[in-house]
């Protein structure tokens, strides 16, 4: 491999050492803040990266600074192959640190396999702890496997397991309480997301967000939250933990309160497209100049164009209005 020296911070001296890559744009679930009820077009075969083509990207972010490395989708475990996938991009050299994010539907059986690979960190998505309302959320009747992953994944050491919950007005806010004493219970981190207006749901039932500051107030119902320092990988989550509580708490806030100063991440999504920031409706195509023969140097020259045209903040996402045109599937969220 070419020698490739200029590491990747943006203008506002953000150094981008995280990226996440979508690897596929189907899922099993069909989340009504994230998918419309008669679904998604979805990607050509052809039209999505090949492993090979991602792990030369992975290779070359890696030479410009990337540490960390998060798969996403769609959900990661509806693309074949990825157990052939996985270990190849963990032994890539540089990396410090895999994980994957995935709505857990499929991750009880495949538990071992991730923790022989040496996964360790698993983001697993779960908005309700109500059986019925699960299904209205996601269209499926999962809440039991997903519980029983997470729950699997806490036993065999997986550390830390994050929950993260999207709160939505009138839906699930009524659960914060209940996701919250989970921290009582297990070592998880449960993490309040605020819900963005990008996703393309159907407007005859409009999606509303909770503000952060709101999430917080009722949790202090609960007793005092005792803050906790940002981590290495932290990312942008507020941290806090109850009085002798194994678990934590997180509080993410995309359109209150956005950490867009703090933020390190590019993303890769399904159809090659990198992309600076998630509400930002700005990509560089990696995979044409991947299929047309382009070198490294080249290729290394798009993430450094991508960096460069990260903003310094993204517009407010709490109205309808925002100009997201892309698909959280296949960016990945
Ligand atoms: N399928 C996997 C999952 O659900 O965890 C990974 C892909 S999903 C697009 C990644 C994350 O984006 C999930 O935690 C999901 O809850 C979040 N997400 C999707 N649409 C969102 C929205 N409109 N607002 C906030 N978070 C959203
Ligand atoms: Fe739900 Fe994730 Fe699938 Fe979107 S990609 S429908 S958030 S499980």
């Amino acid at each position: 491999m070419e020698k490739i020296q200029i590491p990747l911070v943006d203008q506002y001296d953000r150094h981008l050492n995280y990226l996440r890559i979508s690897i596929t744009d189907r899922c099993n679930l069909q989340c009504m803040y994230c998918m419309p009820q008669e679904g998604l077009p979805k990607l050509k075969h052809e039209e999505i990266l090949t492993y090979e083509e991602i792990l030369r990207l992975a290779r070359i972010a890696i030479k410009l600074g990337v540490r960390k490395i998060r798969l996403t989708g769609g959900d990661p475990f509806m693309r074949k192959g990825v157990f052939d996938f996985l270990p190849r991009l963990i032994a890539l050299s540089g990396l410090e640190d895999v994980s994957l994010t995935t709505n857990g539907i499929c991750l009880r059986e495949n538990l071992e396999k991730l923790r022989s690979f040496g996964i360790k960190r698993l983001n697993v998505s779960l908005d309700t702890l109500q059986r019925e309302k699960y299904k209205n959320i996601t269209g499926y009747d999962g809440f039991e496997a997903v519980w029983e992953g997470i729950e699997l994944a806490v036993k065999l050491g997986f550390h830390p397991v994050k929950v993260n919950v999207v709160v939505i007005k009138g839906l699930n806010d009524n659960e914060i309480f209940d996701f919250a004493r989970l921290s009582f219970r297990y070592p998880f981190h449960v993490r309040f997301i605020e819900y963005m207006a990008v996703g393309v749901t159907d407007s005859d039932m409009p999606l509303h967000h909770i503000p952060s500051s709101q999430i917080k107030e009722q949790l202090e119902g609960l007793g005092e939250l005792i803050p906790i320092p940002k981590s290495a990988y932290g990312g942008p989550a507020e941290r806090f933990k109850f009085r002798d509580a194994p678990g934590e708490i997180g509080i993410i806030s995309p359109v209150t309160n956005h950490f867009c100063h703090m933020c390190n991440r590019l993303r890769l999504t399904a159809s090659g497209g990198l992309r600076p920031c998630l509400l930002f409706d700005r990509e560089e195509d990696l995979r044409g100049p991947l299929r047309n023969g382009a070198s490294d140097s080249d290729l290394a020259a798009i993430f450094l164009k991508a960096a460069s045209k990260k903003p310094h903040e993204h517009d407010s996402v709490s109205e309808q209005t925002t100009p997201f045109s892309g698909q959280m599937s296949s960016i990945g969220g």
